[in-house]
């Protein structure tokens, strides 16, 4: 493996205390390949999992040229251009019942919506625009030669890609995969995700809060994120501030799972104790990056597995795991479909203050008014600690590094996490 100091230093702009978050994006980018194992699964149990195989249509779909519409089967050279035509009804054909004949010069065919087209036919005149007078059917003129009418292949040909690997299933792709016969696909194995969090003043939920001491809530957002993303997890609870568990922790995580995600202990002053160690258990790059919040972050790998050490802040841990984390499991999971969380550029209901040097990810409301068009307001209070500024907001307003102050309606990007199930 190439070592991730030699990854990080040949890109352009690299500083380790002052990393702007694109530049660290692309080196995380650069770090994570999918875990290889695939499996077969049914159909129904693909939904949500990622394609580990292009499927490839084995048969046209539809399958035979059919109806678009209830109505009658014409030759279309027999249809009279600026007149009436009078045809000779001479059966029917419905979805899943043909006419067993060809259709010859001034004949037609009654047809339902999905019935194979008759032999000889190419057009279908719907029922609302023909006069039937005992077994004679008039059709107006105006009619185009080869209206109504689908063709076999028209929604998959036999040999095309169907569904490419890389992506997640959804539900139109079951539909698609079962028009195509088929009762099993090849997903991805699922990542493992184990996750703990570090730090003496952590109290479980359950427990009485003694003076000093914080109930641990990043355990939780970050059983949310990652349940969301489909990964198997692995919750290793609380590890104290001690480094012989430390130790143990990492090392357990790394042996059971593809990614490792702690929260907490990369700040000033305990960074550089946690820095001494998983330097040794494996080769990790401590990043100030230039955001707020979230600015101390450590990623790296230990044995087999990708580590991010995210901040201990409640927002922090939440802002760093949509900004880094989220897409690096993504693509460990085999995704390459287009899996970025959707940026808008809206405007900013109120004057924001920003500092121009680093990326801010404020909280925000995308909402619409009362006059119908949408705008972005900030939650209450913004900082790091202040949890409920997530838990009210369905939006980051992303601030990029070189932007200064914002006016009221301006426009700003607004990056959304929810309403997107
Ligand atoms: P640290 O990065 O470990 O210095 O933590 C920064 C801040 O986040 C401190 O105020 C911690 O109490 C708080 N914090 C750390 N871990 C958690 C957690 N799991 N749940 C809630 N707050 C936490
Ligand atoms: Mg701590």
């Amino acid at each position: 493996m190439t070592s991730l100091r030699a990854i990080a230093s040949c890109i352009d702009g690299y500083d380790p205390d002052a990393l702007p978050v694109e530049i660290a994006r692309r080196v995380i980018g650069s770090l994570v390949a999918p875990v290889a194992a695939c499996e077969r699964v049914a159909v129904r149990a693909s939904l949500g999992r990622v394609l580990g195989a292009d499927v490839v249509s084995t048969t046209n779909v539809p399958a035979s040229d059919n109806s678009a519409m209830d109505g009658y089967a014409v030759r279309g050279a027999d249809l009279s251009a600026g007149g009436e035509t009078v045809l000779r009804e001479v059966g029917a054909a419905f979805a899943g019942q043909a006419f067993d004949r060809a259709v010859g010069p001034g004949e037609c065919v009654r047809v339902m919506t999905g019935a194979v087209m008759p032999a000889g036919t190419d057009t279908v005149v719907i029922q609302e625009h023909v006069r039937v007078e005992g077994d004679r059917v008039v059709v107006p003129p105006g009619q185009q030669a080869g209206q109504n009418r689908r063709f076999a292949g028209e929604d998959l040909a036999v040999g095309q890609v169907a569904l490419p690997a890389g992506r997640m299933m959804r539900p139109a792709d079951l539909g698609l995969l079962a028009s195509l016969g088929l009762a099993e696909v090849t997903v991805r194995r699922r990542p493992r995700v184990a996750f703990f969090s570090t730090g003496d003043e952590l109290a479980s939920v359950g427990a009485p809060l003694r003076t000093g001491e914080v109930y641990d809530s990043n355990r939780y957002t970050l059983y949310g994120m990652l349940a969301r993303l489909g990964v198997d997890l692995i919750d290793m609870g609380v590890v104290r501030d001690d480094p012989a568990r430390l130790e143990r922790a990492f090392l357990d995580a790394a042996a059971s799972a593809d990614a490792v995600i702690t929260s907490g202990g990369v700040s000033v002053g305990e960074a550089d104790f946690t820095r001494e160690l998983l330097g040794r258990l494996g080769e990790v790059l401590f990043w100030k990056i230039a955001m707020r919040p979230g600015r101390p972050m450590a990623v790296g790998r230990i044995r087999d597995a990708f580590f991010f050490g995210l901040p201990g802040n409640p927002v922090a841990v939440m802002v760093t795991f949509y900004g880094f984390v989220r897409d690096a499991l993504l693509r460990l999971a085999g995704r390459t479909d287009d899996c970025e969380l959707p940026v808008l550029q809206v405007p900013c209901a109120t004057a924001l203050r920003k500092r121009p040097g680093r990326t801010e990810f404020q909280r925000g409301v995308l909402a619409r008014g009362a006059d119908g068009k949408w705008s972005v307001r900030v939650t209450g209070q913004q900082g790091s600690g202040v949890l409920r500024s997530m838990s009210e907001a369905n939006c980051f307003i992303v601030l990029e590094h070189g932007r200064g102050d914002v006016q009221a309606g301006d426009l700003v990007s607004v990056q959304l996490f929810e309403g997107l199930a």
